[in-house]
């Protein structure tokens, strides 16, 4: 058998009449670029999330550094975040030139609340959370520093649509909850999209108009902007999905359910969920001291898996300016050293999920 780490078709053909009639629609409205429907979505997404306002934007990165960058953050500011997320959570801060303040994760892969505090320093202007692989944070100490010491709290959901913390959506606690619609991710469009979603009304108006060249009516610049529009058809089939949103995250729950309960090997080490949160499955990882002999020993019996991230963020490249030295973040290290994503889509038959179970226990 041949399992893929990821099958966006699945998800595509259980829709396709529904994609491709909101497709036919954009294409004959002659109007393809922040329009009706993304009007609808922006009022959608909002609604899904219990926040006034939701802004489209081109993709998940520019949530994110145009959130600091209306925000105010700047050079010689601070932000603290964890050291073993995706790249794309650092680039936000570092594109406003604010240096990255890294924390070490917990056994749950979020921030460890408890290193936190260590952190601060007058420097300090806000939090990144990131709610990774799709598990909300531990939201509650984390709201209660940010209070104590004045902190912005920037959320990053690119992997948590939809994923709760004591009932309370995520990207819906702090000042900006900002989503990536990737194709992969669990709202994912058919291109880059992504948005930001705020009770702030001023947030949301400033991050509006910058998305498009700084203009509220056109040909007329306040501020210097960027163009970060969201394209009407891709607002058109996020509306489609969203939906269907509840239904998809369901079933990634039972099918990483049916992991947790079946894979049965003293070797790998399973995920764990934190008492208070949902987890809404972006990715299924498994941690392993053989991490890269399971994932040859997968391939060879047809199964791919990922690993996110092999190279924590401090230690690629494009950081070295920052000069962290590989040692400094151990367990963050580690992580990179160990994790292992499982093939986890929406469509996967209990034929694929019964062969990766047992293939993985007889490793
Ligand atoms: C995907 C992702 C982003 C970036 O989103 P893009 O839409 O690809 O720009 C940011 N943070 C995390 C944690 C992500 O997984």
């Amino acid at each position: 058998m041949k399992i893929m780490q990821n099958r966006l078709d699945r998800m595509f053909y259980s829709y396709q009449k529904e994609f491709e009639e909101k497709a036919l629609e954009v294409l004959r409205s002659g109007w393809y670029i922040l329009g009706d429907e993304v009007n609808e979505f922006e009022k959608e997404f909002a609604d899904y999330t219990g926040k006034k306002y939701c802004v489209g934007l081109a993709s998940g990165l520019d949530a994110l550094w145009i959130s600091f960058r209306i925000l105010g953050i700047k050079s010689g500011d601070e932000v603290i975040v964890q050291g073993n997320t995706y790249i794309a959570s650092v680039m936000g801060i570092t594109i406003n030139g604010a240096t990255p303040i890294f924390v070490e994760p917990d056994e749950y892969f979020n921030l460890d609340v408890s290193k936190i505090e260590e952190k601060i320093t007058d420097k300090t202007k806000a939090i990144l959370v990131v709610h990774l692989y799709g598990q909300a944070s531990n939201m509650k100490p984390i709201m209660d520093i940010a209070n104590r010491y004045g902190l912005h709290i920037v959320e990053d959901c690119a992997q948590s649509h939809g994923a709760r913390f004591a009932g309370q959506m995520t990207g819906t606690f702090g000042d900006i909850g900002c989503f990536s619609f990737y194709p992969s991710k669990n709202l994912g469009a058919f291109g880059d999209a992504g948005a930001i979603v705020t009770d702030n009304e001023k947030i949301a108006k400033d991050i509006s108009v910058f998305r498009n060249y700084g203009s509220e009516k056109r040909y007329h610049n306040k501020i210097v902007g960027a163009n970060s529009r969201i394209d009407e058809i891709q607002a058109g089939f996020l509306r489609v999905k969203l939906k269907h949103l509840d239904k998809l995250i369901k079933e990634r729950e039972n099918t990483c359910e049916k992991y947790l309960s079946k894979l049965n090997n003293d070797k790998i080490i399973l995920p764990q969920i934190y008492s208070d949160s949902t987890h809404t499955w972006h990715q299924f990882v498994i941690r392993s001291e053989e991490r890269d002999e399971l994932l040859k020993y997968l391939d060879d019996r047809g199964i791919k898996t990922i690993i996110h991230y092999p190279i924590p963020p401090h230690l690629s490249e494009a950081y070295q300016y920052l000069n962290i030295k590989k040692g400094m973040l151990p367990i963050t290290e580690k992580y990179s050293e160990t994790v292992l994503s499982l093939p986890l889509y929406y469509g996967m038959t209990n034929e694929e999920s019964d062969y990766i179970i047992k293939i993985i226990n007889k490793f």
